[in-house]
């Protein structure tokens, strides 16, 4: 297991659709652990694979409770509609009010090979939806008005100026408890 860096906005790979998981093998196992303990340095609610420089599809989110691997993800339902404030470890200090259904039900593959189903709503839901947004190449400055959008990007832009590096270290945690 180890902490990788964080591809960040600029990245070409978070614009890849990802490839399915044809199966899981002690490769993809690392990497799910690998990917758990990047997201958990980074005190990030989620991580997608295409974060760390793989367009493969493969997500961990770790919310309200519920930490889970998510390989294949599909949402099989979605119901109602909610807006909460959103951001993105590829996109740091930028936030933004991000409309989503309310509730889902999710189907993927877990860490263990076995598919399982899963009813979420709360943050839980909006994290797995955000997630399963990078596997398909979208951003949540994405699910923006064009004219909001474009603010944010500004903005992010007169922060982090042409030519800086596209990777994010994070680092490891050091004797942080829980
Ligand atoms: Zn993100």
């Amino acid at each position: 297991m180890s902490v990788l860096p964080i591809h960040l906005l600029g990245s070409p790979v978070l614009r890849e659709a990802s490839a399915p998981v044809v199966e899981v093998t002690d490769a993809v196992r690392q990497l799910v652990d690998s990917m758990y303990e990047t997201m958990d340095a980074a005190e990030g609610v989620g991580l997608a694979a295409n974060q760390i420089g793989q367009a493969i599809r493969i997500a961990v989110v770790d919310a309200e409770g519920a930490r889970i691997a998510m390989i294949n993800p599909v949402i099989a339902e979605a119901s109602g509609k909610a807006g909460e404030e959103e951001g993105c470890l590829s996109i740091p200090d930028v936030y933004a009010e991000v409309t989503r259904p309310e509730r889902i039900v999710l189907e993927a593959t877990g860490r263990d090979g076995k598919p399982y189903r899963l009813e979420a709503d709360g943050l839980l839901a909006r994290a797995i939806q955000h997630e399963i947004d990078h596997l398909d190449g979208i951003l949540f400055l994405d699910r923006l008005s064009p004219l909001k959008r474009r603010l944010l990007v500004r903005k992010y832009r007169r922060e982090h100026k042409e030519g800086e590096s596209l990777l994010r270290e994070v680092a490891r945690p050091s004797g942080r408890t829980g």
